[in-house]
């Protein structure tokens, strides 16, 4: 079994990026710069939008965070989407989700310029993505395709499972490995009212877990050999943990690892690369190398 190092592969693009970065730089180019919304003081929220701020300054971007209190009118918000929109020195953004109720996320999400929408959740990203086309991809399914490659892991052809369809992991994850010039893989997507997702699992090469259940994917479910990719990172209270909570993927890794060819770890598998894949992002947007 060889563990997949989400966390030091992460590392290492982010250093390529800051060396294209430094050229671009020295050749008199623009440096990149992200913006992020944050609305609110969600836990998981706050770290992610540290993690990408301190990611920026890896790759030696501009970065902006723009916070607002939870009970920001919905109307406010898309003020500030409009002026990042018509802000020539912002390349990309992102509003951190979730967003609290009273906001309807998905008009955020489409107030977004499409050029601009580094999380690749805008429709115009989603619908270039499954034909094909160059767009920003989904940060977190273009992160484990990144992995996949960097592994030389053979997705040609094979069985791939994947656990769960939401928008921003399943669904695109599903495309991009059925894609020719991606997974190029046979996909079968299982969900909660799946009735032979058990059945499914054990005859698939590779397996992607992104369901949000803790410990979900078990030994018995997993044929020998196979790849898995553990997308789950659920917070399960921890007395031993210093914050109180440890993150937990969706596979039972101690019973799982064993029977696989390759595995992520959580923490350290695919969570690293996320973010790493919004740089990416951010580098192609600053580069407009998908759109003008
Ligand atoms: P989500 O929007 O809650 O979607 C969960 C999906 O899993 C749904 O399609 C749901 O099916 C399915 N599901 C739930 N319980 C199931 C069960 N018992 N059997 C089969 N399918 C089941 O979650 P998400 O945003 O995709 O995130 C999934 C997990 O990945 C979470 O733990 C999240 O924290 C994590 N995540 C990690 C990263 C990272 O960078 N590491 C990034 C994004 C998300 P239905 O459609 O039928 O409801």
């Amino acid at each position: 079994m060889q563990l997949i190092d989400g966390k030091a592969t992460a590392a290492k693009i982010k250093e390529e990026i800051a060396e294209e970065v430094k050229q671009i730089v020295a050749a008199g180019g623009k440096q990149p710069h992200l913006a992020a919304i944050l609305v609110g003081h969600d836990g998981g929220s706050e770290t992610y939008v540290k993690n990408k701020v301190i990611a920026c300054e890896t790759c030696g971007f501009k970065s902006t965070l723009i916070r607002f209190e939870e009970d920001i009118p919905e109307v406010e918000l898309l003020a500030k989407v409009k002026e990042l929109n018509e802000d020539s020195d912002v390349d990309g953004f992102i509003v951190q989700l979730p967003l609290p109720k009273h906001i309807d996320e998905q008009k955020v999400i489409m107030a977004i310029d499409y050029r601009k929408d580094v999380d690749g959740f805008h429709p115009i990203n989603v619908g270039r993505m499954s034909i094909g086309l160059p767009c920003f991809i989904s940060a977190t399914p273009l992160g484990i395709i990144t992995l996949l490659r960097r592994y030389n892991i053979e997705t040609s052809g094979k069985k791939c499972v994947v656990l769960g369809r939401s928008n921003i992991v399943g669904k695109p994850m599903a495309q991009l490995m059925m894609q020719k010039q991606y997974g190029d893989a046979t996909v079968t997507v299982c969900h909660s009212h799946s009735k032979t997702l058990k059945e499914d699992c054990k005859e698939a090469d590779i397996i992607i877990a992104a369901i949000g259940r803790p410990d979900f994917v078990t030994a018995d479910m997993v044929k020998e050999g196979a790849v898995i990719v553990d997308v789950g990172t659920t917070r399960v209270p921890d007395a031993t943990k210093k914050k109180g909570f440890r993150l937990n993927g969706d596979v039972k890794f101690d019973e799982v690892s064993p029977k696989c060819s390759f595995i992520t770890p959580v923490p350290g598998g695919v969570g690293p690369m996320t973010i790493c894949s919004l740089m990416k992002n951010t580098l192609s947007a600053g580069k407009k190398e998908f759109y003008k």
